[in-house]
């Protein structure tokens, strides 16, 4: 039996129809749940549905994550607990074979995955070269695998938190502090040669704004060395801090000098309470935009200017906003680039903003999207994360909730 089959995969016969037999339609509109919600059965939808409800109270989340946290302390096992709800919402699995389910799914739909190595809060070189060696094995997953267009890592799996804060203020490292620098250069390096080897793009992900300098700085080295045919290495931009504009703008500016292609991931950003709180405690300017609209100005902004310049500048807009990622999908339009032109992509997480991602796909437009993947007890922070996003009081379950309600009413179900 295929694996497909054995998935107990859904198609409903009018997207059938849309995929099948047409070419990717020109309009686009992201109410369609029939599109975004195509590939799960009622009982997947139902399974959804209840599991958003649940993660909507705010109370639930808060008792959740306290509940979680000590049975992972008292070593209780809570795999049983979380992994045929939360865990397979939001994560491929435990680990890169286990994801081929959640690809394949995504494939179905013109969806790329990107995997993404979701164990984090380690401070051990073992733990940091098993992060490196996970992540070239993503790479090596993605080696010609079309459905696998990007992987990922974030900088703080492969180094110590407060030594990328020493480097970041320049401060002076001592003699075994540089060769521990160095060890992390290495990783960075291994990781970036083999994406080049291989031609998959990598992104590196954007962290806490007192690291970040010390990120960049990794991620030009890399740009310059690895992205002299195309964009290899992409560096991620978080428009909610109020120097990003100028920042994309200078990248570009040294990409030009130096001759190297920019590869940028355009996102918000997740720090944000973090970020107000440790300015307003130490009493330096926040870095944060003043309010959403700034932030969301400045997102826009940055985009606009990398198509401008899309000959050196690739993109890719990680986003769950409706708006960006209309207003993009039209502008590529508008100018006459191709949909599935490999310089603009659009992403969001694996289990978020299916109306985004299955309807700019069936659109024809390049779509990928994270999944998260690592040994449940290791990504119950991300988890952890995902249900406090998706609480009433941050507003994103309001908004996935009325949606698989709305294909639910339009199964009949
Ligand atoms: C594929 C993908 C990759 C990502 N990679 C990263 C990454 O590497 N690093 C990272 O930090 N985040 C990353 N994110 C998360 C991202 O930064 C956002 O936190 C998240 O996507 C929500 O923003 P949005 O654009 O989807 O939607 P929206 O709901 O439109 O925006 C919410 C965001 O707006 C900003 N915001 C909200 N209120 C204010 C305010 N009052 N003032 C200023 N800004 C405000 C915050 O950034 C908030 O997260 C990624 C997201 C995706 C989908």
């Amino acid at each position: 039996m295929s694996g497909i089959r054995k998935m107990n995969f859904w198609i409903s016969p009018n997207l059938r129809q849309i995929r099948g037999l047409m070419e990717p339609q020109p309009g686009i509109s992201f109410e369609n749940t029939e599109i975004a919600f195509g590939y799960k059965s009622n009982s997947e939808l139902r399974k959804s549905y209840y599991l958003f409800r649940l993660i909507g109270n705010p109370g639930f989340v808060s008792f959740g994550k306290f509940a979680t946290n000590l049975a992972i302390k008292l070593h209780i096992p809570i795999g049983w607990a979380i992994k045929g709800n939360i865990f397979k919402q939001f994560c491929g699995g435990e680990n890169i074979p286990e994801c081929a389910r959640a690809t394949k799914i995504l494939d179905q739909f013109h969806i790329g995955t990107i995997l993404d190595y979701s164990v984090e809060g380690k401070e051990s070189e073992t733990d940091f070269d098993h992060t490196r060696d996970e992540t070239l094995q993503t790479l090596k997953t993605a080696k010609g695998n079309p459905h696998i267009p990007f992987s990922v890592f974030k900088v703080t799996g492969l180094a110590r938190f407060e030594l990328l804060e020493k480097v970041n203020a320049r401060e002076k490292l001592t003699d075994a502090e540089a060769a521990e620098w160095q060890r992390v250069r290495g990783r960075v390096d291994d990781i970036c040669a083999l994406a080049h080897e291989t031609g998959t793009p990598l992104f590196i992900d954007a962290e806490d704004s007192w690291i970040q300098d010390a990120i960049d700085h990794l991620t030009d080295e890399m740009m310059e060395k690895y992205n002299r045919e195309k964009a290899i290495v992409y560096n991620t931009v978080q428009m909610y801090r109020h120097d990003r504009l100028e920042f994309v703008k200078a990248s570009h500016r040294k990409a030009l000098e130096k001759g190297f292609f920019l590869g940028l991931k355009i996102v918000r950003g997740a720090y944000m309470e973090k970020e107000r709180a440790r300015a307003q405690a130490m009493n330096y300017p926040d870095p944060i935009q003043p309010d959403k609209a700034s932030c969301d100005k400045d997102f826009d902004a940055a985009v606009d200017y990398c198509v401008d310049h899309f000959d050196r500048i690739s993109i890719c807009a990680g986003t769950h906003n409706e708006n960006s990622s209309m207003r993009l999908a039209k502008m590529m339009d508008d100018r006459k680039i191709a949909r599935n032109d490999k310089r603009i992509y659009f992403a969001q997480l694996f289990g978020m903003s299916d109306h985004i991602s299955f309807n700019l796909a069936n659109a024809g437009y390049n779509v990928a999207k994270y999944v998260p993947y690592g040994p449940i007890k290791e990504v119950v922070p991300y988890l952890i994360r995902r249900a406090q996003e998706n609480t009433s009081v941050k507003g994103q379950t309001g908004r996935e909730l009325s949606l698989i309600l709305k294909e639910m009413k339009r199964r009949g179900k």
